[in-house]
């Protein structure tokens, strides 16, 4: 029989890493279950984490991350979790062959970017090259002074707008046909003076000079693309086990990073927040510590 672990880790992006450190670190049985596809690979290099002066590329933080984990003991599967079911005692994952059941579950699932209609490879080389970005809080400074376009529609383009204004004077709204922008933010967009485009870009092209793209008025260029299409956010685990959601679908916890289903917390982009590394790492240590403290409370952990 495969040992029962104190805590399954869904996610292995900079939260559920983060957890798996502490939880080693306290000695108790930790495993991450991660399916590979964590935002943090597309950073081609983060300028805004603390402690790197020149920068860190995504995956060599991952990989850090990863290697440090593992020297405490936690244990990794690479593989998709697809179902949680509540059981006596815990919880018992599917898609996690080798592992026993688990007393808690720490779902560390991300979300992911709504993606323009830019095919691969044209994607990530238009990240790599800093063309494309998904994250104004992350590298607004990059673009600074640079042409900027952002594609998107409503209330979530304008707010993205109004925030890379502080950055450049030099902004386009490519807004989406058919959307229709309330009389404030039109008004917001019109004393930034902030260009509005209408049309949803196609025919993506990247060169030396630039990304370029087609809407219905013709071809466009710009220093760097900002959309703001939303994300889907990967809370299927939690809701199919019956925790409070947001609205948008991010997983509700309280202080201590605790949903309302006993056992089952959260932490990093999939609960409501800011979706940065920092904050993924700041919840997963508050996650890592509340597990520790709350699997004391039921028994103790005693060496
Ligand atoms: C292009 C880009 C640039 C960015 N730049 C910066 C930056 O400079 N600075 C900064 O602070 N932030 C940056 N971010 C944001 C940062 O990447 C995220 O905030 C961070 O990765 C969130 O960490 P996380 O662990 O919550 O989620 P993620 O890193 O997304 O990790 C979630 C993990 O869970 C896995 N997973 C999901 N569901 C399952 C399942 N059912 N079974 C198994 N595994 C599953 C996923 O595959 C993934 O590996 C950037 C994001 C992007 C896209």
């Amino acid at each position: 029989m495969p040992e029962t672990l104190h805590c399954l880790i869904v996610g292995g992006g900079p939260a559920g890493l983060t957890a798996a450190i502490y939880l080693a670190r306290f000695h108790l049985k930790v495993a991450v279950a991660d399916d590979g596809n964590s935002r943090a690979r597309q950073i081609p290099c983060t300028h805004n984490h603390a402690g790197f002066p020149e920068g860190i590329a995504g995956t060599e933080l991952l990989e850090r991350m990863r290697r440090q984990a593992l020297k405490f003991g936690a244990r990794f599967v690479d593989t998709h979790v697809d179902g949680l079911a509540i059981i006596p005692g815990g919880f018992e994952a599917g898609g996690c062959n080798g592992f026993g059941p688990a007393r808690t579950v720490l779902l560390a699932t991300g979300v992911t970017n709504r993606r323009p209609a830019i095919p691969e490879p044209l994607h990530a080389d238009a990240l790599r090259t800093g063309r494309l970005r998904y994250c104004p809080v992350c590298d607004g400074y990059e673009v600074t002074d640079l042409n900027v376009a952002v594609i998107g529609c409503g209330a979530r383009a304008v707010t993205e707008c109004i925030f890379l204004r502080s950055y450049t004077a030099r902004l386009t709204l490519i807004l989406d046909e058919g959307t229709e922008l309330t009389e404030d933010d039109a008004a917001r967009i019109h004393a930034n003076g902030i260009c509005i485009v209408r049309g949803r870009p196609t025919d993506f092209i990247l060169d030396e000079t630039g990304i370029h793209f087609a809407v219905s008025q013709g071809r466009m260029t710009f220093d760097t693309v900002y959309p703001a299409l939303g994300s889907e956010i990967h809370s299927g685990l939690a809701a199919s086990l019956g925790a409070a959601l947001t609205d948008e679908g991010c997983i509700k916890v309280d202080a201590h990073q605790r949903t309302n289903v006993r056992g089952l917390y959260a932490a990093g982009d999939v609960v409501v927040g800011l979706d940065q590394i920092s904050h993924a790492m700041g919840e997963a240590g508050v996650a890592a510590t509340t597990i520790r403290n709350d699997l004391t409370a039921y028994e103790p952990i005693l060496r």
